[in-house]
């Protein structure tokens, strides 16, 4: 077909020619819309009769905007997510469960991207590997809800769905159209802001906001042990920093191989910045397909597709909307950009092996990533099966972590929380079946903020039941807070160290 005539630039790695013969033509039958013909399998917005013009004029708006992200970036995250099937990188995927449009704002924007340049630095030091960071940001807003009501006080409101369905406020749970131009524009606004700070020196280890380690004295640490531990790291961390910067190989791209702490991270560029992708669940069909793009010709990418989602670099396919007859599954066969899909205990392996034939049908190394959220009780009964089913095909997948969604317990108060040792013994976990079924967890992925709440029990600083209460914020899931979440990246350091 035209499509996979267009470009000769795709390296070898990423594409094996043998699997485009035998299912070639799959992508013919695809275009950003065909998913309309399919069942989708979560909870459709229902938009009020009166509301269908403002649709219209809003979907038609997002259809002449330009990208957030471009595809030159979207090959880039490709060809990182490749290295990362391969071993050669690690995988940090992290962010709120909703991001809510206030959460686009100075300081809850700095907070989220240092504290995730901080694990990464800390996971590139233990595990000495390369990392690619991925945030959940800049469009995280559509959340697939358990039910469609919720009682409150004994009346029933409809769910709160994401920021770019309906509001959190009780008299704003009628779906509103207009939010998905707000989506956009928020999404657009976080970007900017990012890129702003990265290409302004933020991520640069001379920067005293995003690397100040002085602010780590462990206060917080109720374990002497563990604060002894933690203080062993920072100071080993520090002393590499601190050679390197003598020696000046942080500011000399020659030398970055040389750099102790960085080794091997190309993604640290001589200009003190780092690569940072954005990720979203793909949950809203009509809002993906008016930001779904054509791909230029001259595109690496335009050698197996003909189009891109151009909000966000990579998407991932929920738990609840991953089956194989559904919608969700048609668009994302056919968009260029890599992809997750979160996997559970509901996964047959035979089912996990037709999905990756439709997802993958040109089996590119890294072009799906398996998110896996068995919870820490069921992970050891079905991650070996998953594994083997996967290992019988020609897929090359990205195996990724996330110890969160299937650890969500409620309290005897009826508070929706998650206890930090279930998700140390799922991550744990999942590093050794992975190791002993000679296969390798290639990322984590966290839901997690950089400020103080208090919304997960445990960790370091021991939050208990009755801490809860004092600064719970999220709309949706329990996140790790600062602290929990640089203890998981000194865990995952200190597994590294053996
Ligand atoms: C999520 O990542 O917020 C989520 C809803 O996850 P899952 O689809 O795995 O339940
Ligand atoms: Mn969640």
């Amino acid at each position: 077909t035209p499509t996979r005539s267009r470009s000769p630039k795709l390296p070898s790695h990423s594409i094996s020619s043998t699997s485009i013969n035998a299912i070639g033509d799959s992508l013919s039958t695809w275009s950003p819309d065909s998913w309309r013909e399919k069942e989708v399998h979560h909870q459709i917005v229902q938009y009020e009769e009166k509301d269908a013009p403002v649709l219209e004029s809003v979907l038609g708006k997002l259809g002449r905007l330009p990208p957030l992200v471009t595809d030159g970036e979207v090959w880039k995250l490709r060809q990182q997510l490749a290295e990362v099937a391969q071993g050669q990188r690690f995988l940090l995927q992290g962010g709120d469960c909703a991001e809510i449009f206030d959460y686009c704002e100075k300081t809850q924007i700095e907070s989220k991207l240092k504290v995730l340049l901080q694990m990464s630095l800390i996971i590139i030091w233990g595990g000495r590997t390369a990392i690619t960071r991925i945030a959940r940001m800049a469009g995280q807003y559509a959340k697939p809800r358990s039910s469609p009501n919720e009682t409150i006080n004994g009346n029933t409101f409809p769910s709160f769905r994401g920021d770019n369905v309906n509001g959190i406020g009780l008299d704003q749970r009628t779906p509103n159209p207009s939010r998905l131009l707000d989506a956009y524009f928020h999404s657009a606004a976080t970007m900017n802001y990012v890129r702003g700070l990265l290409g302004s020196g933020f991520a640069d280890l001379h920067h005293p906001d995003a690397w100040n380690l002085d602010q780590w004295k462990f206060k917080h640490v109720q374990n002497p042990a563990i604060k002894e531990d933690y203080q062993r790291v920072v100071n080993r961390l520090e002393d590499a920093l601190d050679f390197m910067r003598v020696i000046g190989a942080d500011r000399d791209s020659t030398s970055a191989s040389t750099n102790p702490a960085l080794a091997n991270d190309a993604s640290f560029s001589p200009t003190q910045t780092v690569d940072f992708f954005i990720s979203h669940e793909g949950l809203l069909l009509p809002y993906e397909t008016t930001l779904t793009r054509s791909l230029p010709s001259s595109s690496p990418l335009a050698a197996q597709h003909t189009h891109y989602n151009a909000s966000t670099h990579f998407l991932w396919l929920g738990d609840r909307t991953r089956n194989l007859s559904g919608a969700h599954v048609e668009y994302f066969r056919g968009i260029a950009n890599p992809i997750g899909v979160k996997i559970s205990s509901t996964m047959k392996p035979e089912e996990l092996v037709e999905l990756l034939n439709v997802l993958d049908p040109f089996n590119e190394v890294g072009k799906v990533t398996l998110i896996s959220r068995y919870g820490c009780k069921k992970v050891g009964q079905f991650l070996p099966g998953h594994i083997q089913a996967v290992k019988g095909t020609a897929h090359k997948v990205v195996w990724c972590c996330d110890p969160m969604h299937g650890n969500t317990v409620t309290t005897a108060q009826g508070v929706k929380t998650r206890r930090f040792e279930d998700i140390v013994e799922e991550l744990m976990t999942t590093f050794q079946i992975h190791a002993s079924n000679g296969s390798r967890l290639n990322g984590v992925h966290f839901e997690l903020t950089g400020d103080a709440v208090t919304e997960t029990v445990g960790g370091s600083m021991e939050l208990t039941e009755e801490d809860l209460a004092r600064n719970y914020t999220s709309f949706c899931d329990p996140r790790l807070n600062y602290e929990q979440s640089l203890d998981i990246a000194f865990l995952i350091a200190k597994y590294y160290e053996g």
